[in-house]
């Protein structure tokens, strides 16, 4: 469910849950018992689950359990490796 932001006349803020369908326009502040109007920010949706959850999800196990490799990824053992003997394959142009 959304989070909803409120502030009162005194300045307290605080924020509260409710059904998007439900949601008042005021409320009793909950520090000082006054009324207090809800923000005009857009509800704080629950980041669970998407996309970009899961990619700071990654990021932030990345940094206490990294992925072990033996090797830089994206490049093969040590230098380039020779896979033939025949001189004349030495003067074919390279990708
Ligand atoms: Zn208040």
């Amino acid at each position: 469910m959304p989070n909803y932001s409120f502030r009162c006349a005194q300045g307290c803020a605080f924020d509260a849950i409710y059904p998007m369908s439900e949601v008042p326009s005021e409320v009793e502040c909950r520090v000082c018992g006054s009324s207090a109007k809800r923000g005009i920010t857009a509800p704080h949706l629950s980041a669970a689950g998407s996309a970009a959850f899961g990619l700071m999800d990654r990021a932030a196990k990345s940094a206490h359990e990294p992925a072990v490799v033996d090797r830089i990824p994206g490049r093969g053992p040590g230098k380039t490796q020779r896979t033939t003997q025949n001189p004349l394959h030495a003067k074919l142009p390279r990708a």
